[in-house]
């Protein structure tokens, strides 16, 4: 998101103007159609800074916008004239972002990163274990239909390979073979045979 940011790790003790490359990239395709670069075409030239860019973002400083402004009124008026060509007519203000960079911040931040992932994990290890839901296997009857026997028995003990499930046996039945899918060897062998 677009947004005036103060982030001590990103930007030290700078108010910056995070903006968001597919916004105002429209702004200007729209308005000024050039077809250069809004930052190096528009920006730089105005007098504004690229202090830091990510995928898809600038963090700019520059006159109007984070310096010489009251941060209580805060608008983009002077990058919108920089980019457009035509006065800013923003008037309402924004309120600065702030991430917190305290080590109390940190650690919360940390902690809720890795209970995500510990989270992704275990489903992840339950979906090995636990067994082919109904919608799966009624979607692999169709497609058994579809590749024909040869196909989808290849792909089957291509998928079941290094796993605890067994190959399918010659006089296994299909809906046999099937039932004794985990969730996780199911999605798999869906886009083996869904594939082309
Ligand atoms: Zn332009």
């Amino acid at each position: 998101m677009s947004g005036f940011t103060r982030d001590t790790k990103r930007y030290g003790d700078r108010l910056v103007y995070e903006a968001l490359g597919s916004k105002w990239g429209r702004y200007h395709g729209k308005h000024c159609g050039c077809g250069l670069n809004w930052v190096t075409a528009h920006a730089e030239p105005a007098g504004f800074t690229v202090v830091r860019q990510g995928n898809g973002w600038v963090a700019l400083v520059g006159p109007g916008l984070t310096e010489g402004v009251d941060e209580s009124t805060l608008t983009t008026n002077a990058l919108w004239e920089a980019i457009t060509g035509d006065p800013g007519a923003q008037d309402w203000y924004e309120t600065v972002r702030i991430t917190d960079r305290s080590e109390a911040a940190e650690t919360t931040r940390k902690a809720e990163h890795d209970a995500y992932w510990a989270e992704r994990r275990e489903r992840a290890e339950a979906a090995k274990k636990s067994p082919a839901t109904e919608a799966q296997l009624k979607y692999l009857n169709t497609l058994v239909s579809r590749v024909g026997r040869e196909r989808f028995d290849a792909e089957y003990n291509k998928t079941v390979k290094g796993t605890d499930i067994a190959a399918r046996d010659a006089n296994e039945r299909t809906q046999q073979a099937l039932r004794r899918l985990t969730k996780a060897a199911a999605r798999k062998l869906i886009t083996a045979l869904a594939g082309p």
